[in-house]
């Protein structure tokens, strides 16, 4: 029947929330936390309505309670995300099926935190590739192991490469790693208005290639090559036009394609769909081995605490929400 039809075909994405902590500025500018994180799983949003003099009446409203694979409480650090997000991703990788990890949010919501980290707290992709190091040192049948990487910009749907190559860097060992995506990060695209921001609207996608010697269960030596995409994704807040009027108004310049395309993605690959449209967008086609299939997808919703960024969270989340 059709429903254990769609079963079959769909394709599970896990779903993921990180809540950041309140910055100094939200602070100074007399934030509340709207946000409550209950069984590790359930988010629940809170408005805070201002009626007559300053008074701030709480007022819970319908439809703001989610449940996603797992919410990240402001306390959990980058080696926790890693390992409940991206670790198992990384074993399959190992094993030759491919998976990819976005981080999806507004501007300023904790993305690049997220993918990329700092030296002292280095993200996602950095724990990755160390990960996949540690692992193939291990598993490798010859000692001879290396991942190729590639450090690509999509801008204006236009694909720049980072880390200027133009072809993928080949590493022998996890060593640089951080500061090499740092580099690549100071080139994405600034936005004109914004002086020493890095744009809000370039997605930065990392791909990494893990390639080594196996010895298979009838002791011959196979090659396993598997690949990895991590992407810190555009700001959110000036692609999702959720009516017509909002759509019209920002045609041209303001339209995310590759934002609005990997929407239709994975609607469609939750829905089960045969067709997927990987070709509406640059984006989508980088990721289109990547993404459905028998790989391994899985999303991070990154949202502020402070009530005034209410509206931009209660997006995120609505948008996360359909893609489990
Ligand atoms: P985005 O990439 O979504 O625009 P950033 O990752 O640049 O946002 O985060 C905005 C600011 O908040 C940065 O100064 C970043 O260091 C800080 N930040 C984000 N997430 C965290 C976190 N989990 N812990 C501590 N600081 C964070
Ligand atoms: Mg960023």
């Amino acid at each position: 029947n059709q429903d254990s039809n769609k079963v079959n075909n769909s394709s599970r994405i896990l779903v993921f929330v990180r809540l950041r902590p309140m910055a100094k500025k939200e602070k100074e500018a007399g934030s509340r936390c709207c946000i409550r994180i209950v069984n590790r799983k359930d988010i629940y949003l809170t408005e805070f309505a201002s009626s007559g003099n300053d008074y701030l009446r709480l007022k819970r409203l319908r439809g703001r309670h989610f449940t996603f694979d797992a919410a990240f409480p402001d306390s959990t650090t980058q080696q926790e995300v890693y390992s409940k997000t991206t670790a198992e991703l990384v074993e399959g990788v190992l094993q030759g099926r491919n998976g990819s990890v976005f981080c999806y949010g507004a501007t300023g919501a904790g993305k690049t935190y997220t993918m990329l980290g700092t030296v002292e707290n280095p993200g996602v992709m950095v724990l990755a590739i160390k990960d996949l190091f540690t692992m193939m040192r291990q598993r490798s049948y010859d000692g001879n192991h290396a991942v190729h990487l590639s450090y690509l910009e999509v801008y204006n749907e236009t694909v720049r490469d980072l880390l200027s190559p133009g072809r993928p860097l080949v590493l022998r060992e996890d060593k640089q790693v951080m500061s090499l995506l740092q580099q690549g990060n100071q080139n994405r695209t600034t936005e004109p208005t914004r002086v020493n921001e890095t744009s809000s609207r370039s997605h930065a996608i990392l791909q990494v290639v893990a390639e080594y010697q196996v010895r298979d269960s009838a002791m011959s030596v196979v090659n396993q090559v598997g690949k990895l995409s991590l992407i810190d994704l555009a700001g959110s807040e000036r692609a999702l036009a959720t009516d017509q009027r909002t759509l019209r108004s920002i045609e041209g310049a303001n339209i995310n394609r590759s934002l609005l395309a990997l929407s239709s993605c994975i609607n469609a690959l939750v829905e089960g769909k045969k067709h997927i449209p990987y070709r509406n967008s640059k984006l989508t086609q980088l990721l289109k081995d990547s993404l459905g299939g028998t790989c391994n997808t899985v999303m991070i919703a990154n949202v502020s605490p402070s009530n005034l960024s209410f509206g931009e969270t209660q997006n995120t989340l609505h948008w996360a929400d359909r893609a489990k």
